[in-house]
């Protein structure tokens, strides 16, 4: 059997199971072998039955009797009685009627499964029973757990896995000898053993050392090697205008803050070298990263190149559009800055072409899609990136291909990344972070609240509204639905508009809404002619309206933290005091997340919240790029992540070649595609 044959060669895979394996993504030995338990759970240490305490048990005993009855209709019991030297102990199956024929009197057996206390009396319920002659798999052992589906159980995958052991001893090693032998690593095949056949805690902590060293090496690796590509390009160098920097923040409404000044800096630095500036600059809502946009933007563009400024959603291009041109106006440039969004008809394409051809504008404001098109390229020195785009080595070649150079990259991000994983995944970044926020703001004030006090905190808000403020409510769904918990957007906006709030300017916002209509609502509301917007999560990014003062979540328990968080930063940008409501949507206490929330303003540390409650994986998903699983590795795990970062690098520093691993040259090859983030 060979790890590359598929997986109806092992015995006891028919035509059905191998569809219900398939479904599990498993269609090879190796991919079977590869499926790696989800956690485990540990029954190697065998009790005497008189010392038993509640919880779960294994014991070594001999049946001595079982029967099995219908207790009432389609309710089975089946009881029995095992024995050991030290005594007797009852053991009960529900619904298993087959039990009492298959389990043989007088026969040792292993039985694991939990002791507890149930109708009055101690016994063991639904526990795995196996013979103590036969090798043992779901008892007595440190049993691994693996994700199931309703064609094929946790059970059944041991066991195929159980049949598979020999070709997963022929799994070939994928790094290189003298990393194993430096960090004292098991191999591939040895630690993918001991994964599904923990021996002993000590040898499972082991086997996940290895293979999560070998995910973060892999990433890591990528990442270097990214990094040197762009490293080895030549770019425009912008010289540094100390000038018309002084004039800029001169004439700015306000002063600067310290992380603004550092940062700012960084990418003058960065921009004088003759290689592009990949950086990410990272900071919380509110943290003015716009402003450092501006600067970068005013180096390249005094220079006579393009800047051009990427927005996730065309909502966000407007206000940057908008921001700039304010930014910009104090120097003159203002007349610079175009807005390039959607539905332009052929003869505003022309216009623009021609302006941004004769130099006349500089600084182009769009969305993403919205470049390849209408940009001449050629003149392009900086691209910045506002909110997680993909932005890639690939990416850049083919800009590069129009330009004849590279472009400068500068990304902007509010998703405060916490240091663990920037590091493994941003390897190739430069990251800059703005830690503290302009100063003169008030904290936000964040309450839960539960449904009775709902209808009593709107007559509070009414309140605000009276004295001029805004007010924004989140929901989490548009329209009611009665196969989803949750309020809706269009119900709360009936219920209020139409109730309490009458006479008040109530606005809807969603996502089925067509932009032009959306961009209508949201300039009433920037406006002042709306008091309030029952929106979704369509306003969760970037949107900047200083007077809104509360944000009301309801259901505030159906979002995640880090949502929670960018929901809460639409408030709190102006002079007045700001609050934020969570309003659970039933009776259930709040959760921890929402605990964190209450208490807490600090994102970074929300992150590593978030990334302990959720796992990796949550983090990846907000991040919209799935594909890089960390299976084992934890990104708590700070030594780990620094010894494999470590070996990527000596790695590259060696000479090795990459392609002389053939299995992890797949893999990184993959990785980098992926990894080229922002
Ligand atoms: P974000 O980092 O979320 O993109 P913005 O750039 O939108 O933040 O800035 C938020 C608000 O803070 C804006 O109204 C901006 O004018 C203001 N701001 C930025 N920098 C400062 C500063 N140094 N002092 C005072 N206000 C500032
Ligand atoms: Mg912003």
């Amino acid at each position: 059997m060979k790890l590359t044959d598929d997986i109806e060669v092992v015995k006891g895979v028919g035509p059905a199971v191998a569809q219900g394996l398939r479904a599990l993504g498993i269609k090879t030995v190796f991919d079977l072998v590869d499926y790696l338990p989800r956690r485990y759970e540990d029954y190697s240490e065998v009790s005497q039955v008189s010392q038993l305490k509640p919880g779960p048990v294994t014991i070594k005993a001999v049946l001595k009797q079982a029967t099995g009855r219908y207790v009432r209709r389609g309710m089975h019991i089946t009881e029995a009685v095992f024995s050991d030297d030290s005594g007797s102990v009852r053991v009960v199956w529900f619904n298993q009627p087959y039990r009492a024929g298959a389990l043989k009197p007088g026969q040792e057996y292993y039985i694991s499964g939990i002791y507890e206390l149930s109708h009055q009396r101690f016994q063991v319920i639904n526990p795995s029973a196996e013979l103590v002659k036969d090798f043992p798999l779901n008892t007595a052992r440190i049993v691994p757990v693996y994700r199931q589906s309703k064609a094929i159980s946790t059970n059944q995958i041991r066991k195929l896995i159980g049949a598979c052991v020999p070709s997963l001893r022929q799994l070939s090693e994928t790094l290189p000898g003298w990393m194993l032998t430096d960090e004292k690593l098991l191999s591939r095949a040895e630690a993918t053993e001991a994964m599904h056949y923990p021996q002993s805690r000590e040898q499972l902590a082991a086997a996940r050392r290895r293979l999560g060293f070998e995910e973060v090496f892999e990433l890591s690796l990528a990442s270097l090697l990214n990094k040197q590509e762009v490293v080895s390009e030549h770019s425009l160098a912008i010289s540094f205008d100390e000038r018309l920097a002084r004039e800029f923040v001169g004439k700015l409404p306000f002063q600067l803050t310290d992380d603004q000044r550092r940062v700012v800096w960084q990418i003058y630095q960065d921009m004088t070298a003759k290689h592009p500036m990949n950086r990410l600059v990272e900071g919380d809502v509110g943290a003015g990263k716009t402003v450092v946009a501006a600067m970068a933007a005013l180096m390249v563009m005094r220079q006579g190149y393009q800047v051009a400024v990427m927005a996730p959603t065309e909502l966000l291009a407007r206000q940057h559009a908008e921001t700039l041109y304010k930014l910009l106006k104090p120097l003159g440039l203002q007349d610079e800055v175009l807005l390039l969004v959607g539905g332009l008809s052929a003869a505003q394409k022309k216009k623009t072409q021609v302006a941004i051809a004769k130099g006349q504008a500089k600084l182009l404001v769009g969305t993403h899609a919205l470049f390849q098109e209408t940009v001449d390229m050629h003149r392009l020195g900086l691209i910045v990136v506002d909110e997680q785009h993909r932005f890639g080595v690939e990416q850049r070649k083919s800009l590069m291909a129009k330009a004849g150079h590279m472009p400068h990259v500068l990304s902007l991000t509010a998703t405060p990344i916490p240091r663990s994983l920037a590091l493994t995944l941003y390897g190739e970044l430069d990251i800059s972070v703005l830690k503290t926020k302009p100063g003169g703001r008030l904290p936000i004030l964040t309450k839960i609240i539960s449904q009775v006090k709902r209808n009593r905190l709107y007559d509070d808000i009414r309140g605000e509204m009276d004295a001029g403020r805004q007010v924004y409510v989140v929901c989490p769904l548009v329209t009611e639905s009665t196969l989803v918990e949750g309020k809706s957007a269009e119900s709360v906006y009936a219920e209020l508009s139409k109730g309490i709030l009458a006479g008040y300017k109530v606005g809807l916002l969603h996502g089925k809404m067509k932009s032009a209509e959306k961009d209508t609502i949201m300039n009433h509301f920037a406006a002042g002619n709306i008091q309030m917007l029952v929106a979704t999560t369509v306003i969760e990014v970037g949107v900047d309206v200083p007077n809104a003062t509360v944000m009301v979540i309801e259901s505030a328990e159906r979002f995640g933290l880090a949502q929670l968080h960018q929901l809460r930063g639409r408030v709190g940008r102006g002079k007045h005091q700001s609050h934020c409501y969570l309003v659970l949507s039933d009776s259930k206490p709040a959760t921890r997340r929402l605990r964190a929330i209450e208490s807490s303003q600090d994102g970074f540390k929300l992150a590593e919240l978030d990334l302990e409650l959720r796992g990796p994986g949550a983090i990846y998903g907000a991040m919209q790029h799935g594909e890089l699983d960390l299976r084992i590795a934890k990104l708590t795990d700070v030594e780990l992540i620094a010894r494999a970062k470590q070996a990527a690098q000596t790695f590259v520093d060696k000479g090795e070649k990459l392609v002389q691993y053939k299995e992890l040259c797949q893999r990184v090859t993959r990785l980098r595609a992926v990894t080229n983030l922002n």
